[in-house]
């Protein structure tokens, strides 16, 4: 009698696992991953300490994601927090440690996307809201737009509970340090480039000693993004970004750009671009990830080489972090690292800078 209780026990718990697997409630393979920015970025340059505060940087925002993931919170939770994490961080081209535009002021961008719904938000040009990416979110859930910019973005921000702060807040003696280099380089290589497919950004000419100095490597780089799978098999994505140091009249990269820097999709996989912006915008990046693995059946690892390397064709560089909806994902770049980290359900973190 015994035995028998125990095999129907035993038979009912083997049918309780398998209809939750195949219903998606328990999705064990969650799983999140980050970016920091891609570019220039040599050991040669960099102080041990240096190189400890950027992988501590990045730790705490996996941590916290990890937390949500772990605690069966959502992937759009998981995405926000981590890239509020690296938002609050000096060290990263996003929130608190922006980069300067020529006009010296910060001009922030920053999106999310919901792979479950394919809703989005994205704000670009902002200058007072503490963590972009909680505007993007309120974007997404409580306005019935998509893309709001400058001080529009700036009152429904403010409207919607979002933090606000005087545009002092973004200082960072760094990054102006990094504004004044850029533009003394930017001003004696102006002359040299009439190529209008380099329009954009002066500094192809620049010299390659100060293009491998830590000055252009912070001048340039460290947006940062998140993609996340959640319990429930639900893909999310999140960028936010200073954008490029000495930008001009407005210019808006690909972040907020919902298929160029930032897109997800529960039939195909999360996105997050970092890089030259104006390459990824015309490239469309992360949509196209996302059509390679819906319509021609590649794998993101695949699908994400192709697109770098249409970039790379183009003209330009960067890197990206993708995940589909098995939890297979690829942290790709063309340039000499990208800040990076990931945390899967056994909740090992791994964090990375170079190639
Ligand atoms: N993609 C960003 C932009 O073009 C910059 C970066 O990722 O470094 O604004």
């Amino acid at each position: 009698m015994s035995i028998y209780l125990f095999t129907r026990g035993f038979l009912l718990l083997v049918l309780f696992l398998s209809c939750c697997q195949t219903n998606g409630q328990i999705n064990e393979r969650y799983v999140l991953v980050i970016h920091g920015g891609a570019g220039t970025i040599l050991q040669k340059n960099m102080t041990p300490e240096k190189e400890t505060a950027y992988k501590e940087g990045l730790k705490a925002a996996l941590e916290k994601g990890y937390a949500i993931l772990k605690n069966n919170g959502s992937s759009l939770d998981a995405v926000t927090e981590a890239v509020k994490v690296l938002e609050d961080n000096p060290l990263f081209n996003a929130g608190k440690g922006a980069v300067f535009t020529n006009a010296g002021t910060n001009e922030m961008d920053a999106a999310i996307m919901d792979g479950r719904t394919k809703a989005a938000g994205s704000v670009a040009g902002v200058a007072t809201i503490k963590n972009p990416v909680t505007a993007a979110r309120a974007v997404m859930e409580k306005s019935e737009h998509v893309m709001l910019t400058g001080k529009g973005a700036e009152q429904f921000a403010a409207a919607n509970n979002c933090t606000m702060v005087d545009p002092a807040y973004f200082f960072t003696q760094a990054r102006w340090d990094a504004l004044q280099k850029v533009k003394a380089e930017d001003s004696s290589k102006m002359e040299m480039d009439h190529n209008p497919r380099h329009a954009a950004d002066t500094s192809k000419n620049f010299p390659i000693a100060y293009k491998e100095s830590y000055e252009y490597h912070i001048s340039k780089f460290g947006t940062v993004g998140a993609v996340a799978l959640d319990k429930m098999g639900n893909l999310a994505a999140a960028t936010s970004t200073g954008g490029m140091t000495n930008k001009k009249w407005g210019r808006v990269g690909d972040a907020p750009i919902i298929g160029a820097g930032t897109y997800a999709d529960n039939s195909t996989c999360a996105v997050s671009c970092t890089g030259w912006g104006e390459y990824f915008i015309r490239a469309v990046v992360a949509k196209s990830i996302s059509d390679q693995i819906k319509y021609a059946k590649l794998s993101i690892a695949t699908a994400a080489k192709n697109s770098l390397d249409e970039v790379a064709a183009m003209g330009g560089d960067g890197g990206l972090v993708a995940l589909d909806k098995n939890g297979n994902f690829t942290q790709s770049f063309n340039t000499d690292g990208m800040y990076r980290g990931s945390v899967k359900a056994d909740g090992i973190i791994e964090v990375a800078i170079y190639k």
